[in-house]
């Protein structure tokens, strides 16, 4: 084993969870052990609640312009620190180190935009009546909870912690069990930081301390990022204990390509959009609908796909599970008379035998109806759907139960802003394949790729992770009375 086992942080220490379950970290790069995690009890989570809630009284009297100066110093840690942390990314999730590097200067951006809450929450004022002023603060809401999933083991955490902190919560992290080290890195960088004991924990865990989470009475708000199946669950279980809680879940993202579109542009935003951290996006291009004869830029898709090699610029998927669910599928959609134009099944990579690598698939003359079409495949692969009218694509893309991205490729302003109207997404790309926006814009999706009210990040943020404290103050009785007053 690589790396000691992993522990808990609570309040401040790394410690080991009274359990005897634990599953191993397997790195999918090379299938070497890392390391082994506990899955924690209800017992585990009590720890953290009391320590977070011991912490949230001095946490949230702080002001919120000296809590961000741990943001500040935090973001120069990441830093410092950045390529050791992508290299333990890398590892333990099988993207390349390019990809890790550009996660953590995201976790870098998220960071920034918390350094600038003060600016954001200054709240309102207003002299509503004669002598009458009514004022809004945005409060602190206690001990929130944040649920991540594997595919982004720095940013999905980051999405919330800076600004659930810098808001002046005190936080419980269940990182995903597959990939726990970078976040215990990053636990380390927040205490450097100045971070006081008790306002960040993280408690290691599969679904009994989800359900526990879910369940406490101490832990005001649940954040949970991960498959729609499991969202829907920690959604229905958290509101029915009365918690505010905000569910991403997954996606099937639908590029649409117009016959105008720039040949060249249009092919690499597809090809990296559906093969940029192996697929395992929940932004990845799941199917692209090409409208009318778009045969030059499915060849030149194909052209900049074969450039991606896995093991150099294509990571590995997550684990062996994972690698035969994604070869299923395709030799599922070929079986069903889709043509496969590039194929990356059976890949392996020299010296990296054990590694759990799936090669980038273009597979054309998918119908709508195929499992490969509907389904989110979470791998290098891009499901091509002829079609022959933009209504026609625009009906599947509005068909899919998902909504959290969709993109047209198009040179045409009029045709682009109409596909913007028309599609049921969150979040809408014009020649961008990923359109994830950047802060202060905040990022969510619709449908079922988000159960709940707001987005997780940007200004969207501030509403999930405060209440507002609504004063109506009157000092002077030379003000006189009226009915207002
Ligand atoms: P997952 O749903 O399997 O796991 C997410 C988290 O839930 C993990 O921490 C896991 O331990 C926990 N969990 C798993 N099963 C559970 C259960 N039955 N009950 C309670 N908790 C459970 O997701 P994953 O495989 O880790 O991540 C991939 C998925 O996440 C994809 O569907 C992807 O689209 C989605 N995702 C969505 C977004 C978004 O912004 N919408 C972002 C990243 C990932």
């Amino acid at each position: 084993m690589k790396y000691p086992p992993i522990q808990n942080f609570i309040n401040g220490e790394f410690i080991s969870a009274a359990t005897n379950r634990h599953l191993p970290v397997i790195s999918p790069v090379n299938g070497q052990l890392l390391s082994e995690v506990p899955l924690s009890g209800a017992a585990e989570l009590e720890k953290a609640v009391t320590a977070a809630t011991a912490a949230f009284h001095g946490w949230s009297k702080t002001p919120i312009k000296e809590r961000v100066q741990v943001f500040f110093r935090y973001k120069t840690l990441l830093e410092k620190h950045m390529h050791e942390l992508a290299a333990l990314c890398s590892e333990e999730n099988g993207k390349t180190h390019g990809e890790s590097v550009a996660e953590i200067e995201k976790c870098i951006e998220l960071t920034e935009f918390a350094t600038s809450l003060p600016q954001l929450v200054t709240g309102e004022i207003l002299e509503v009546s004669k002598g009458v002023e009514c004022r809004t603060e945005h409060v602190p809401l206690g001990v929130v909870a944040s649920i991540v999933p594997f595919n982004f083991p720095a940013m999905v955490p980051n999405w919330t912690i800076p600004n659930a902190l810098a808001l002046g919560n005190c936080m419980i992290i269940k990182p995903s069990e597959k990939v726990p080290l970078t976040l215990g890195r990053m636990a380390l960088l927040l205490k450097e930081a100045g971070l006081p004991d008790g306002v960040f924990n993280i408690v290691n865990g599969d679904s009994e301390i989800v359900n526990a989470i879910c369940d406490h009475p101490g832990i005001e708000a649940v954040s949970f990022v991960g498959s729609t199946k499991v969202a829907k669950l920690v959604y229905q279980r958290g509101t029915s204990q009365l918690k505010r809680v905000l569910a991403l879940g997954g996606a099937k993202n639908h590029l649409i390509v117009l016959p105008d579109a720039n040949t060249d542009m249009t092919a690499q935003n597809v090809v990296a959009s559906m093969s940029g951290c192996a697929g395992q996006r929940c932004m990845a291009a799941g199917a692209m609908l090409a409208v009318g004869n778009v045969d030059a830029i499915i060849e030149k898709i194909c052209l900049e796909a074969r450039k991606v090699i896995p093991g150099k610029n294509l990571g590995a998927v997550i684990s062996k599970e994972a690698k035969t669910r994604i070869e299923k599928y395709i030799t599922e959609a070929e079986t069903q008379g889709a043509k496969v134009l590039v194929d990356g099944r059976g890949v392996t990579v020299a010296g990296q035998e054990e590694g759990t690598f799936v090669g980038p698939t273009v597979i054309d003359f998918v119908k709508p109806e195929m499992a490969v079409a509907r389904e989110e495949i979470f791998g290098p692969v891009i499901s091509i759907i002829r079609t022959k009218t933009v209504d026609e694509a625009l009906a599947i893309e509005n068909a899919s139960p998902y909504g959290n991205a969709a993109a047209v490729f198009t040179q045409h302003g009029g045709m682009a802003r109409y596909i913007i109207e028309k599609a049921s997404a969150g979040m809408v790309g014009v020649n961008v394949g990923v359109p994830v926006p950047r802060e202060p814009f905040s990022f969510g999706g619709w449908n079922e790729s988000k159960f709940g009210v707001g987005d997780i990040t940007g200004k969207s943020s501030i509403t999930f992770w405060t209440r507002l404290k609504k004063s109506t103050i009157k000092w002077n009785p030379e003000a006189g009375i009226n009915w207002m007053s």
